[in-house]
């Protein structure tokens, strides 16, 4: 075995099977904006859009580093989905072709001043609470809420298609749609939004976490494989503890293999026993507490299994929801998450 590294393989060609996914569900006139804020979820900003540029409609973000950074790759319309808050920032939205949410009315000074030149989402708040203009603020924004420009809103639980809160959402955003023109272009949904509540498509749909698979839904892959090497393997008797604090202790003869990768690497050290991985193509789990640069798993039924063998963590064929399901984490933030220190390779961009 040569050095063993951590490793974060991406595949661009799942990412465009999930999109295929995505607008099935979806009437043939809706656009894609796929969301790449925090550098494409992690699944690398510039190699996103080179992978993408093809087969979605435009990019939403947050940073506008990265909007502009995307200008200089593709001609699609950008968003900046939470605003700018300068007259510096307004201009580079400007030269760069960009457009920018409102959603407070503390904005609307200085928005005014470019109202002519620019294109705006103006978000309204119909029940999240988070960021948005109140129904009855609405009326200030009546320049705004022209044709050019889109009337949006962001669904609390939209994950949760049982939570009354989805209706309030609805109903309020109707409220709000009757009191402009009509004709301004609408956008509601997120991912599960899409696969939830597909006939509030509307003219656009923003989708981030669905296109790197990691919402739960038939034919969606996670595109990230998450994997390291295993460096040692430990044949234990029974009765014997396992790691930082002995959690485990072994209840039969074991054999327990150490992988070359921990919580520096980006996964959770929160991991509890029996979490999934990969070996050999064989299940196996977590057992013993995740320590900085290790974890211990459980091999013993896996045949032939030595040093150097490849673990996964998480991959097309191990949903990452498998691991965040079992621990209360969230997809979104272990695939933001992934430390630096991992090596990275990119296929089919
Ligand atoms: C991040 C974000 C999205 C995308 O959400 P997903 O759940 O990843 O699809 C959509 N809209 C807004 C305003 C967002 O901030």
């Amino acid at each position: 075995m040569i050095q063993p590294n951590s490793e974060l393989v991406i595949d661009y060609e799942l990412v465009r099977n999930n999109i295929q996914v995505i607008r099935k569900n979806l009437p043939k006139e809706c656009k894609l904006m796929g969301v790449i804020k925090s550098n494409a979820y992690g699944h690398d900003l510039e190699k996103t859009i080179q992978a993408l540029d093809g087969v979605i409609d435009g990019y939403g973000v947050v940073r506008l580093e990265e909007a502009f950074k995307i200008r200089n790759a593709s001609v699609k319309p950008i968003l900046a989905m939470q605003g700018v808050y300068s007259s510096d920032a307004y201009d580079s939205l400007k030269q760069h072709n960009v457009w920018s949410v409102i959603h407070s009315i503390s904005q609307l000074p200085l928005a005014k001043q470019y109202q002519d030149d620019l294109t705006f989402w103006i978000k309204v708040n119909t029940g999240m609470n988070r960021l948005g203009i109140r129904l009855d603020e609405l009326e200030k924004f009546e320049s705004f809420l022209k044709d050019s420009n889109t009337l949006m809103t962001h669904l609390a639980c939209a994950d949760n298609p049982e939570d009354e809160l989805n209706k309030t959402q609805f109903s309020n955003f109707d409220q709000a749609w009757n009191q402009v023109t009509n004709t301004m272009q609408r956008s509601v949904l997120n991912s599960a939004g899409i696969f939830n509540f597909p006939d509030h498509a509307y003219d656009w749909v923003r989708s981030g976490i669905a296109m790197y698979g990691g919402i739960d839904y038939p034919d969606l892959k996670t595109a990230m494989t998450f994997r390291s090497q295993i460096i040692s393997i430990q044949s234990l008797d029974e009765n014997e503890r396992i790691g930082y604090g002995g959690r485990v202790t072994t209840k039969a003869p074991s054999k327990i293999a150490i992988v070359y990768c921990g919580y520096a690497d980006g996964f959770p050290q929160i991991a509890i026993d029996g979490t999934s991985v990969i070996v050999n193509s064989h299940l196996s789990q977590i057992i013993g507490r995740v320590s900085m640069d290790l974890i211990s798993i459980d091999v013993t039924e896996i045949p032939d299994c030595k040093i150097g063998d490849w673990c996964e963590l998480w991959s097309p064929d191990l949903s990452i929801l498998e691991n965040t399901k079992k621990n209360h984490l969230i997809s979104y933030e272990l695939m933001t998450k992934m430390s630096q220190r991992v090596k990275r390779q990119y296929l089919n961009i």
